[in-house]
């Protein structure tokens, strides 16, 4: 090939498709924004300052940062008739996902999450499941065939432990990798469940809850993540915010991931954005190492903007 020829072949390089493929089952909300000085007392009435309405709920947030970090994402969950699931359904159409697994409840509402976010940036949630908790084992033995398709399944606890139960025990038969996200957890998982995930990915306080043990540093994390393994889990990642990943993994020694510095803004959908662009790259087949690297970087620019899915980046915004 002659050096013109071979500078045009890298000018028609295409641009880059997604070809792996995820499937993330999960939970859909609509989240209602409002800021206000501070937080309501019990009985009180206050006026706010601001209101938005936007796409939310673990799972959709993973499905919407998965694609938008180049994999083909089938979501499998449940909305309401109302106006607030006609409008996830979009948003997530309009991301390219696959709905054709998503269920629509005939008599639940889509589910809400209440946010009153205060002048320091606390804030106080209130979920109500709606529609979510209508996945159950019978929708994901109906969807089995989006399940088969896919070359990594997620996902997390705000759907009914059946329906997540169900998810892994299928995936895992299937031969997908699993991955878990624990969140939101009030404490231990089922033993039976520790053996069929592949990834088990709970933040600092996720993996506390589930081992009963403190996780304030990297060094606990590193005792919460064997303990984790011990249970069964294959592969144990407990982000840490800033501090990064403490990765515990078949056959190799743990290793602690640094986060990338950058000026955190709003690191709401962090971990999201971690679980989304890990499942990406795993589905295409990349190294574990190259993976957890690309959702790291992934995250950290996501906390540099505000809010949830609006901060998720695309894969070309991470081209290095
Ligand atoms: P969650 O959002 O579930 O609480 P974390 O806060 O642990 O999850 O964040 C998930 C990942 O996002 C971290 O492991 C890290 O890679 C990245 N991240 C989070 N906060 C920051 C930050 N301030 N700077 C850089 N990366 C961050």
């Amino acid at each position: 090939m002659t050096g013109n020829a071979a500078t045009q072949a890298n000018d028609f390089v295409p641009a880059h498709e997604p070809h792996g493929r995820v499937a993330v089952v999960g939970s859909l909300n609509m989240d209602l924004v409002a800021r206000a000085p501070r937080l309501p007392h019990p009985g009180e009435t206050l006026a706010g300052s601001s209101f938005a309405q936007v796409a939310g709920g673990k799972g959709g947030n993973q499905a919407v940062a998965a694609a938008r970090l180049g994999a083909h994402v089938a979501m499998l969950g449940c909305v309401g008739t109302d106006a607030n699931g006609a409008q996830l359904r979009a948003g997530l159409a309009a991301e390219g996902i696959d709905c054709a697994a998503l269920e629509t409840s005939p008599s639940a509402p889509t589910g809400v999450a209440l946010i009153v976010v205060d002048d320091g940036s606390q804030n106080a949630i209130v979920i109500v499941a709606g529609s979510n908790g209508e996945v159950s084992a019978e929708t994901i033995a109906r969807h089995e065939t989006v399940l088969a398709a896919a070359d990594v399944v997620v996902c997390q606890l705000e759907t009914p432990p059946d329906a997540v139960y169900a998810t892994l025990a299928t995936a895992a038969r299937l031969g997908k990798t699993v991955i878990l996200n624990p969140a939101p957890v009030t404490g231990p998982l089922p033993a039976e469940w520790f053996g069929l995930i592949d990834y088990l990915i709970p933040n600092e306080l996720e993996a506390a809850t589930l081992t009963g043990l403190p996780v304030e540093s990297p060094a606990d994390a590193a005792v919460a993540a064997a303990a984790l393994r011990r249970a069964g889990a294959r592969n144990v990642l407990v982000t840490l915010g800033a501090r990064g990943v403490h990765a515990a993994l078949e056959g190799a020694d743990a290793v602690l991931y640094d986060a990338p510095k950058v000026a955190a803004v709003d690191t709401t959908a962090a971990g999201d954005t971690f679980i989304g662009g890990l499942a990406a790259q795993l589905a295409q087949g990349e190294p574990l190492d190259a993976a957890i690297r690309f959702a790291q970087r992934a995250a950290a620019l996501s906390v540099t903007r505000a809010g949830a899915q609006t901060s998720i980046p695309r894969r070309a915004e991470l081209a290095s």
